[in-house]
């Protein structure tokens, strides 16, 4: 089968590792708590940023969000390599910016994700996610937007949420920890 995965905040823990990068820059202690609370995607508004200051933080410390010591989720390594040994196919469409593609996929790699450069897809937008995956043809697919997953109305397509504070609202199938995958697999299957 075919599985397809957005990568930050779905695979890897990307905005708790910048909330850390901005408590260390801005010589702030803010908490985990408030971390885990929020409602946006975006990790500005406790540090009392303006969203304008928010995205020019953001900007200016892109390289060490992405290319540090960000970790993978629990269990996100591990169960796509298994999914990679049975010889299930793994798709990555993430909508970093196009000139991140060849160092995200090395740095995916370096973290032990299973990836093959014809099946890494970088640079889209947001709402153009949708193209490439009715063009791959997927079987599965994980994203933690909801505005993401909204977009697909693919009848062959099973669609989770990867679950966060800010998605709650979304009504479709979750995923809350990468050991449930297998599970969720079993049971579509079923159906
Ligand atoms: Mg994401």
């Amino acid at each position: 089968m075919k599985f397809g995965f957005d990568i930050d905040d779905t695979l890897i823990n990307l905005r708790g590792h910048a909330f850390s990068i901005y408590n260390k820059k801005l010589n702030q202690k803010i908490a985990e708590d408030v971390f885990e609370d929020l409602k946006t995607v975006e990790i500005h508004r406790p540090f009392g940023l303006s969203d304008q200051e928010g995205k020019e933080m953001w900007n200016s410390f892109l390289e060490e969000i992405y290319f540090t010591s960000c970790p993978p989720y629990p269990q996100a390594v591990e169960t796509l390599q298994e999914l990679w040994h049975q010889g299930h196919e793994i798709y990555y469409i993430t909508a970093r910016p196009g000139e991140h593609g060849q160092r995200t996929m090395e740095w995916m790699i370096e973290q032990g994700f299973p990836v093959e450069e014809e099946k890494f897809f970088c640079g889209m937008k947001d709402h153009e996610k949708v193209k490439i995956i009715e063009k791959l043809d997927l079987d599965y697919y994980f994203d933690d937007k909801p505005g993401v997953l909204e977009t697909l109305d693919i009848d062959t397509l099973k669609i989770f949420v990867k679950d966060q504070s800010y998605n709650r609202h979304y009504k479709g199938q979750r995923l809350t920890d990468w050991g449930e995958l297998k599970e969720l697999v079993m049971e579509n299957s079923r159906r």
